[in-house]
This record gives C-alpha cells, structure tokens and sequence, in this order.
C-alpha cells in the first residue's frame, strides 16, 4: 500500500506545456481517478508518475520518498510501479501464465501468485491459453494481472478500456476495480469518460489545461462541481442565468433555492436534468414538450420554457411519451448549485448542456 502526492508538476514538450503545476494525492489502497478531456495532460501525468518522463518542476513522492524533482529522477524500474496500456500490452508468443509471470523473480513465478492474480481478474484456469486464443477483454484482464503480480506500489491504467465495446467495458471495469480492491493495491486510472470515473473511482481529479481544477470523491464532483465547465463535464447540466434573493435563486424554471453559501445578485445556475419534475404544483412553471427521447432506462424530454430557454429534463417512467408540442408543469425538485455569472464560458462542446438564448 503507497500513496503517491504530486506537487506543482510541470512538464513541457518544447513549447508545449502539457502540465502547468499539478497537484494530485493518490490516497493509499484506492482508486484514483484522472478525469479530463483530451489533450488536457492525462496521459502526461501517468507518463511523470511512471518515470519515463522527466518533470520540469514540482516534485513527486511514493510513500514519502521523492522520486522525481529537485534534481532526482528514479528510473521507471526502481519506482516499483506497473503500467497498463490501452491495449495490445501482451507477449503473443507467450502464454497467459508466462506473461503473468513475466516481471516476477524465479520464488514468486514457483509460487501460486500468478494462478492468485488470474483468478483476481476471473481467469482462474487460462494460464495455458495463448493470447490469440482470448477475446479483447480477457487480453486487457491479462495485462491487468501481470501488473498486479509483483505487487507494485502503484498500478497506472491509461484509459485500459476504451478500445472496447460498451458492453464489455462496463463489466470489465467493475471487476478490475474489485481485482484491485482484494489486492489491497492503489490505483490511478486516467479516462476520459466521466461515467467510467463516477462509478469505479473511490476519487475523481478533474484535469483541465494541465491544471487539477477538481478532486474530490464521484458524488460530490457530481453534486458540487466546482464551476459551470466541471457541471457539464461530468455529467448533463442545466445552466440557466439566475438572480439569487435571500438565498433562493430566480430563474426560468421558478424560485429554486440555492445549496451552499450564495450572495445575493446574478449567478449561472446548476440544475440536473433529473431534478427537473413533472408536476403541477404551487411553484411550477409551463414549459413546451420539443421532443421525447426514450432510453429505456430513462428517457430525456426536451422542453422550451416560457422566456424561450431549452432545457433536458431525465424522467425514469419513460413508457408514456409526451408528445411534442404540448404543455406540461414542471418543477425544480431539491437545490441548485449557484456559480458566479461570469464562469459560464469555455463549456465543453461534448455534453447535453442547453444554455438559455
Ligand atoms: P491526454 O492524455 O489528456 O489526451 P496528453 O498528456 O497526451 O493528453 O497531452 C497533453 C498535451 O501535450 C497535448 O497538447 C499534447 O499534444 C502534448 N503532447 C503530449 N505528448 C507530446 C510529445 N511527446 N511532444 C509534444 N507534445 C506532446
Ligand atoms: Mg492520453
């Protein structure tokens, strides 16, 4: 069990500044999460930790020793780390067990720790397959197990699931978190899919520009985003221009009252799409159906509110589609997180976020 703390890292690639002073703890025997957009210095971060980069500032420690900065630089092969790329990290001419067994020394290979690391990741008994002879996924339940087998400090996964399909991904994902978790190791996973952070990591660090901008545990980036731009990358965010009064925010979608500390004036509200309810109640307010997407699970229901702002509202009874064109009551269901009015810029193009006109 380690824990890895970056401080201030800065590393540039010519003229190019892939991290500008990156603070990052990696709390012992968790899952650590690197969320961000591509391009924002994911990879770069991993690269730094791993030590096949040399930082240009900060410094990084594993368990208290520095490893990097000031100075130091301890060889990849002397940080006690494992890497798991995003795919076609095997030896094809070697076995499943000889490529398990790979980095270990000639005790660990006699011992049972690969025939433990493959069951770990649900391989129990593929020792003598080839490569060739797995699917996708098994290959990258593979790789997972020979990081896990000499017991690294630290494991680094680089996006390790994005080469495959949704399907499996999601699977996948869940067992290689509990594969980690029952061997007690420390994690950082670098992703840019919000859902694959929220839902495996025990903490979440946002990355934007080089920068860490959030970390923090999955709900509360979820739930307390730091600003508009966070709000809408991790997730489907209605932002809607407000003006706060005695703690309860005026908008588009009725009086809703506003989470945490909040001066009165005008702010860029925070709303989740399922926060926005179907009712007819004192407080609601008349909103035009524009389309209704069924999901199966959910469905998201397009709405024009009176002042013309579009919005997304998730309902979970999607059976009854409402059909474009009519009328309905909604209502904000809890609270809203309120941001200052200038940090609305710079949101990501990626996300269901519908601004006001
Ligand atoms: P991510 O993994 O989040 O997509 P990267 O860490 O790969 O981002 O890249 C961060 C920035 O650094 C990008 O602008 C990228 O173009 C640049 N970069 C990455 N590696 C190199 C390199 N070897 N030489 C020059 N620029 C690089
Ligand atoms: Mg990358």
């Amino acid at each position: 069990m380690s824990d890895v703390v970056l401080s201030g890292v800065v590393k540039r690639y010519g003229r190019v500044t892939a991290l500008a002073g990156a603070d990052v703890s990696v709390p012992s025997g968790q899952l650590t999460a690197v969320l961000g957009p591509s391009g924002c210095g994911k990879t770069t971060l991993l690269r730094c930790l791993a030590g096949f980069e040399r930082i240009d500032g900060g410094e990084i420690r594993i368990d208290g020793d520095r490893v990097a900065g000031g100075g130091r630089h301890v060889p990849t092969h002397r940080r006690n780390i494992a890497v798991v790329p995003q795919e076609g990290a095997l030896f094809p001419h070697l076995s499943v067990a000889d490529n398990v067994g790979y980095g270990l020394d000639r005790a660990a290979r006699r011992s049972d720790r690969v025939e433990q690391v493959l069951a770990l990741v649900g391989l129990a008994g593929y020792g003598a397959r080839m490569p060739h002879q797995l699917s996708g996924g098994q290959q990258q339940r593979v790789a997972v197990a020979r990081a896990l087998a000499p017991r690294p400090s630290v494991v680094l996964l680089d996006e390790p699931f994005s080469a495959l399909d949704a399907g499996l991904r999601a699977g996948l994902r869940q067992d290689v978190r509990e594969a980690l978790r029952a061997d007690g190791a420390t994690g950082v996973l670098v992703t840019h899919d919000q859902g694959e952070a929220l839902s495996v990591a025990d903490k979440v660090v946002v990355l934007r520009d080089g920068r860490v901008v959030q970390a923090a545990a999955p709900t509360t980036v979820y739930r307390e985003p730091v600003d508009p731009w966070v709000a809408g990358f991790v997730g489907d965010a209605v932002l809607l221009p407000a003006v706060v009064e005695q703690g309860a925010a005026r908008t588009a979608l009725g009086v809703v009252p506003v989470a945490g500390p909040v001066t009165d004036g005008p702010v860029t509200v925070l709303v989740r799409p399922e926060q926005v309810r179907f009712t007819a109640g004192p407080g609601a307010v008349t909103a035009t159906v524009l389309r209704h997407d069924f999901h199966g699970h959910d469905a998201l229901v397009g709405l024009r509110l009176a002042d013309g702002t579009r919005i997304t509202a998730r309902i979970l009874d999607g059976a009854a589609p409402l059909s474009p064109g009519g009328e309905v009551s909604v209502q904000v269901d809890g609270a809203a997180r309120a941001f200052p009015r200038d940090t609305a810029v710079g949101l990501p193009a990626s996300t269901v976020v519908e601004l006001a006109a």
